[in-house]
């Protein structure tokens, strides 16, 4: 079981929703924090929020999709902190938008916040876990990582990829003792509705009632930093709607698939 204290936890999209509560439950357990978005005010607010200073956090700027600047950015994590234990990469968008209207700007787009700048960011840090031969990578994937509803293709398709490169990195990885967790949330209440991506690219401006009903982005982190503790592989901080339709999918696909047609999506 992990003791969090004085670890160093780097955590992306940390300035809204989910990565936000991942924060507060760190500084809490006595963690040492990297705070990561592109919004550096917003940051600075959860950091005080949070009750960290310049002594035990670090506000590092970025966007993930600019991926040639993520190495040099890990060297600022690792000059200030000098090692990094656990990466939880977390920042990522969602859409409301058909595939037949999308424009290919915004596929793009998705593919290369939730998709390439996650795993380019685990790229930059992975020699240094590598040669510490221990830390864990915690991505926040989706129970859409585990199966698709309607106007949400990439997003489903980015969440789904992931899955893939992490179960093969777990592999690949296990023998130098490192911990990979996929994370699949079912609805959190959160800004991602609001920040949705529409067919133009464009934000949506308006909270899903899924969201609206979702539970809190505190406990969903609680849950995550729990499933680090025992080292688990994936885990699913979802009301039982959500989890009924992973299970369905597991074991009656055929249901789903009817059932995920009516999904009405406003
Ligand atoms: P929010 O919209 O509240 O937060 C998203 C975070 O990602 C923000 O901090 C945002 O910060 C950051 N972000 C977005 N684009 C970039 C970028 N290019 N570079 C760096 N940071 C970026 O949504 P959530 O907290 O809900 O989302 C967090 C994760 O949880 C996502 O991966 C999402 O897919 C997943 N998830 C959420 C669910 C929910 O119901 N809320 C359900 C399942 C999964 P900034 O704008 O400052 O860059």
């Amino acid at each position: 079981m992990e003791n969090f204290k004085d670890k160093v936890v780097w955590i992306t999209g940390a300035s809204s929703g989910i990565g936000e509560g991942l924060v507060v439950a760190f500084a809490r357990a006595g963690a040492k924090v990297v705070l990561s978005a592109r919004r550096s005010e917003e940051l600075k607010k959860v950091q005080q929020n949070a009750q960290l200073d310049d002594n035990n956090s670090l506000i590092l700027p970025l966007d993930v999709s600019q991926t040639d600047s993520l190495t040099a950015k890990t060297q600022e994590v690792l000059q200030k902190f000098g090692r990094i234990d656990i990466l939880v990469n977390n920042a990522g968008i969602t859409q409301r938008a058909a595939f037949k209207d999308l424009s290919f700007e915004v596929v793009r787009q998705i593919m290369e916040i939730n998709f390439f700048g996650n795993i380019a960011l685990t790229k930059a840090v992975l020699p240094h876990l590598l040669a510490q031969k221990s830390g864990s990578i915690v991505v926040i994937s989706s129970v859409v990582g585990k199966f698709g509803t309607p106007l949400r293709t990439l997003y489903a398709a980015s969440k789904h990829a992931l899955h893939g490169f992490y179960d093969a990195l777990r592999a690949e990885t296990w023998a130098d003792n490192l911990h990979v967790m996929l994370v699949c949330p079912g609805y959190v209440k959160t800004n991602i509705s609001l920040n949705a991506v529409m067919a133009d690219g464009s934000k949506q401006n308006k909270m899903d009632s899924g969201q609206e009903k979702g539970m809190s982005p505190l406990d969903c982190a609680e849950q995550i930093l729990k499933g680090i503790r025992h080292r688990k592989a994936e885990i699913y901080p979802a009301g039982l709607k959500e989890l009924m339709a992973v299970y369905l999918k597991r074991f009656f696909p055929a249901v789903l698939r009817r059932m995920v047609r009516k999904v009405n999506v406003t």
